[in-house]
């Protein structure tokens, strides 16, 4: 938790120079991390994480730069349900793919590319922020830039405030698709108007930098538009990847097939992926047997930001986990291993991966920085949501903030869990339950939630808890 600035400047004013990336002599670490009040503790290599070496090399090129290109956006279309994630998706497909490609739309692989004057946009064709946060909480991130589709009739719904506080977290560009404008009672105005003074997203013509569509899915109106838009938005993000070597990717879809076997959609992130390779994803591993493209033929190599179906792999990867192409099949196995091994030793040890209010001082460290407490809000009446935000707001001190990354009404659910876990944040429920589903998940990412009927004791849990003398619970 200590910046690395501060340590160049602290032993700058030693006499000493360090630069970042720098490697340390064993003595040297010792001595630094000492003068921080730390001791090192040596482990041996064969507990290293072999997935980290693998990670570096692509983190190095990342840093240097130098090898990198542009790569065509991921989208992932996101809404309130019935504004017509469906529908535009499926416009856009038919739009784009029905040229050329003889048979036309096959069985969906989760995922498929259009071409716009020869430039590529990939779609995650499973509509939902759910899926989206999950993956983020698993430290992959498929997305580049999010379309989040309102309903003109209809406007910022709940789900719409959802799927934005997902995608803001996130850090990923929003389009805003303002949907079924060929409906007689559509108001763009007041849509726009909603976006404002509930997400605080202004729309350009308004002197905003919210890039808002006018868009009919169910007619077609628009639907350039939006492609038009995703392309610029892409350009200013600047998406890069490496575009030689071994690939990686993200699974974006997974199952069995009777006849072929574990099958898996990935999203290429870096890299080419050829028939023949050695992968492995968690705990499966194998080698590529065949590559299926979203028009269901069979390919000889993939690219970044491609999606294509795997044959190959052992059993069934885990959706959102990220595959990685190995020198070789031992090498393979060898990983695999390592993640069964984990995934065991995670099992029978309790995981407390995400923060807690009784330990959320002595786990933010000792840093001089303001520390961040992340909470996610939900009541059952909109007057209770601003009472406690209000009351809330009076905690803070010069030492600690507190950032509602989300709040809402009605009870707990299995999305605001995935967000906490992505955003490192605590639950706190005020006259609301987690659902089953919520529950079960929480426990799984070792996400807390608390819940209260009275405000005071929810106050006064948070007042403890920011001054480090709140008791953990039984
Ligand atoms: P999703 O739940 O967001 O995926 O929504 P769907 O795509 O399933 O759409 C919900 C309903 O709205 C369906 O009956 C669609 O036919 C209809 N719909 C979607 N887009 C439009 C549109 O642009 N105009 C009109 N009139 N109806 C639409």
């Amino acid at each position: 938790n200590i910046p690395i600035s501060k340590i160049i400047k602290d032993q700058f004013m030693k006499g000493i120079i360090l630069r970042p990336g720098q490697i340390l002599s064993m003595e040297d670490t010792r001595n630094i991390a000492s003068q921080y009040g730390w001791e090192i503790e040596l482990i041996q290599e064969d507990e290293i994480n072999p997935f980290e070496r693998l990670v570096e090399s692509y983190q190095n090129a990342y840093r240097e730069g130098t090898r990198l290109v542009q790569r065509p956006p991921v989208v992932t279309v996101m809404g309130h349900v019935d504004h017509g994630k469906t529908t535009l998706l499926d416009r856009i497909r038919k739009a784009k793919v029905a040229e050329g490609e003889i048979g036309g739309i096959t069985q969906s692989i989760g995922a498929y590319q259009v071409e716009i004057r020869g430039k590529k946009i990939t779609f995650i064709d499973t509509p939902g922020h759910e899926a989206f946060t999950e993956m983020r909480a698993r430290g992959a991130q498929a997305t580049d830039i999010v379309v989040l589709v309102v309903a003109a009739d209809d406007g910022v719904m709940p789900q719409t405030i959802e799927a934005y506080n997902h995608a803001k977290t996130a850090n990923v560009p929003i389009i805003v698709a303002i949907n079924k404008i060929d409906k007689p009672n559509a108001n763009i105005d007041l849509t726009k108007q909603q976006l404002a003074s509930k997400l605080g997203l202004v729309p350009e013509d308004w002197g905003g930098d919210t890039v808002t569509v006018p868009v009919s899915a169910k007619t077609g109106k628009g639907v350039e538009d939006v492609l038009e838009m995703i392309l610029l938005v892409s350009e200013v993000a600047d998406i890069k990847c490496i575009p030689q070597g071994h690939a990686r990717g993200i699974i974006i879809d997974s199952k069995l097939d009777k006849a072929m076997g574990p099958l898996a959609t990935l999203v290429v992130k870096d890299g080419v992926l050829k028939v023949g390779d050695y992968v492995v994803a968690g705990s499966s591993a194998g080698r590529v047997k065949a590559l299926i493209n979203e028009n269901g033929k069979r390919i000889k190599e993939a690219h970044p930001s491609d999606p294509v179906q795997i044959i190959g792999f052992d059993e069934v990867p885990d959706v959102h986990s990220i595959v990685y192409v190995v020198d070789d099949l031992d090498t393979s196995r060898a990983l695999s291993q390592y993640s069964k091994g984990q995934l065991q030793k995670e099992k029978s040890v309790t995981n407390r991966r995400h923060v807690r209010l009784e330990e959320f001082l002595s786990m933010t460290g000792e840093s001089n920085e303001k520390k961040d407490l992340k909470l996610i809000l939900k009541a059952d009446s909109f007057g209770a949501v601003e009472a406690l935000k209000q009351a809330m707001s009076k905690l803070e001190n010069t030492d600690v903030r507190i950032e509602v990354v989300h709040s809402g009404i009605g009870s707990i659910n299995s999305s605001d869990v995935m967000l906490a876990s992505a955003s490192d944040a605590v639950i706190m429920g005020f006259k609301v339950k987690p659902d089953a589903q919520a529950r079960h998940q929480a426990d799984v990412e070792g996400v807390q939630i608390k819940v209260y009927d009275i405000i005071f004791n929810l106050i006064d849990d948070l007042k403890k808890a920011l001054e480090g003398l709140l008791e953990p619970e039984e």
